[in-house]
């Protein structure tokens, strides 16, 4: 179906997708909103737990009521700072707060505090990998603004309800460059985002929850323009499926729309999961008539060098350090590396098996194929798995001294994983240790060879891939307990002399 889109063949240096046989090209920029994980809002000190009874976490502050004065939270202050530092942003000595005005049942005060001309951060980066080739997307801005509530229409009546207990949860926007030239790069950028948020535990990064969405604005250009074309906006996407999704569906639209002689007008549109399209919506107002301007009720923030240095002394490995440490540390490939480190916890868990003793590349495929399979079957974090580092460590070992072979080594893991007993407990009980014995190996080969005296022949006379089949027989009489490279040595030895 998309045999407009010019995919290059994973050339190093990539050139952007191009759309409708060639002639466009996308300019896409996302606002990502990200919930920060302070446990009170941003102006006062009501929880912002989620899920909580409609109504049960505000105050007046978030309200608005008259009288009421706000105080600045200090911790988003700092997440606010720790998150422009790790996206490589400029931190402003001095901001401040604006009132963005507008009238809607989910914003009683009538306006949004945010911040507008002076935001915390701006002129960052973050790097993206897509199809091999690394990117840079710039990072406008980053400022800090409070949450609205939530209209709830429910039950048909002629009436809707409002919960307020979001309004005022503090909210980071981050703002980037129109750098973004695919779905592709911007579900990646998402995700990088996602990556790094969770990797200085600033957001949970729970897309179901409304923790983390974003708008993207997207237009098409001819290829060779500068200008841009005219953009629209895509509101409120909560996954990494739907960003690609939706961009793509908006791209083709617009691309159909100028072919056919139309223009593309400037406009909110909605994603509609369930439909695969986008929608025209009516927007809450018309576009730059928030009629700005500084809250008088909060004083600038200042935010000096020492603050700044104490911030960063903070900041973790983040994630694209952490992968080029597993490459050059433990000799892993990329994929495996990126896989890895995609999350802080599965990255913290790896290095502790290594450190455990397990060999760095036989860790990693452990990790990545039978560990992740089982906590995905039951959708558990790697942070509640009852297998631990060292005990994958110690069942490495176990392969490594001979006592199970690799294939017996995944019966072991799934019973580890179960019973939360380590290796050795587990061969013992179930009587899983490998038969290294010589004799009985010759026994069982003995039996095959002579059961399936017609194969040999045919082995014999050159069929030699024939030999696999035994081993299969022989491994399956043994129960799988034999040990390998004695099987094989000892079968090809006694078919030599048959
Ligand atoms: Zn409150």
């Amino acid at each position: 179906m998309s045999n407009d889109i010019n995919n290059t063949q994973s050339s190093p240096a990539a050139a952007p997708p191009v759309w409708g046989n060639g002639k466009y090209e996308a300019v896409i920029g996302l606002e990502v909103h990200a919930q920060m994980l302070t446990e009170t809002k941003i102006f006062c000190g009501c929880p912002t737990k989620f899920g909580a009874e409609p109504n049960t976490q505000t105050c007046p502050v978030d309200i608005g009521l008259p009288g009421v004065l706000p105080v600045l939270n200090r911790k988003a202050v700092e997440y606010a700072v720790k998150t422009g530092l790790a996206m490589n942003c400029t931190v402003a000595r001095c901001s401040r707060f604006a009132r963005k005005n507008y009238f809607y049942p989910d914003l009683p005060k009538g306006y949004q505090v945010s911040q507008y001309e002076l935001p915390i951060c701006e002129h960052g980066s973050v790097e993206i990998v897509v199809d091999g080739a690394v990117k840079r997307v710039g990072i406008t801005r980053i400022h800090m603004e409070e949450d609205a509530g939530k209209n709830i229409h429910e039950g048909g009546g002629p009436y809707s309800f409002v919960d307020l207990n979001r309004a005022g949860v503090p909210l980071m926007e981050i703002v980037s460059e129109p750098d973004i030239r695919s779905p592709r790069e911007a579900a990646e950028y998402m995700k990088k985002l996602r990556a790094i948020l969770r990797y200085l535990g600033v957001c949970d990064g729970n897309m179901e929850q409304g923790s983390l969405r974003c708008d993207a604005n997207v237009s098409i250009r001819p290829v060779g323009q500068k200008e841009f074309g005219t953009r629209t906006e895509l509101k409120n996407i909560n996954s990494f499926r739907f960003v690609e999704k939706a961009i793509e569906y908006e791209i083709r639209r617009q691309v159909k729309l100028v072919e056919e002689g139309g223009r593309v007008v400037q406009e909110t549109r909605l994603w509609d999961p369930a439909a695969g399209i986008t929608q025209s919506m009516r927007s809450k107002e018309e576009a730059h008539d928030y009629r700005y301007f500084p809250e008088p009720d909060l004083v600038p923030i200042v935010v000096d060098q020492e603050w700044i240095d104490r911030i960063e002394a903070t900041l973790p490995e983040l994630p694209d350090a952490k992968r080029e440490r597993f490459v050059s540390a433990y000799g892993l490939p990329e994929y495996d590396a990126d896989l890895l480190t995609a999350e802080r916890p599965v990255a913290e868990w790896y290095e502790a098996a290594v450190a455990a003793g397990g060999q760095p590349k036989a860790v990693s495929n452990w990790m990545m194929g039978e560990l992740m399979r089982l906590l995905n079957e039951e959708n558990h974090p790697i942070e509640e798995s009852p297998l631990t580092p060292d005990r994958l460590a110690g069942m490495l070992r176990l392969i490594d001294n001979g006592t199970i072979s690799g294939k017996i080594a995944k019966t072991v893991f799934e019973a580890m994983y179960r019973s939360g007993k380590d290796a050795e407990a587990v061969v013992k009980e179930q009587g899983l240790v490998q038969i290294s014995d010589e004799s009985a190996i010759e026994r069982a080969i003995d039996d095959i060879l002579a059961k399936h005296t017609a194969e040999v022949g045919r082995y014999k006379a050159g069929e030699e891939k024939l030999i696999g089949f035994f081993v299969g027989q022989v491994m399956k009489a043994m129960k799988g307990k034999a040990n390998p490279q004695m099987l094989n040595d000892l079968l090809r030895k006694k078919l030599a002399a048959w």
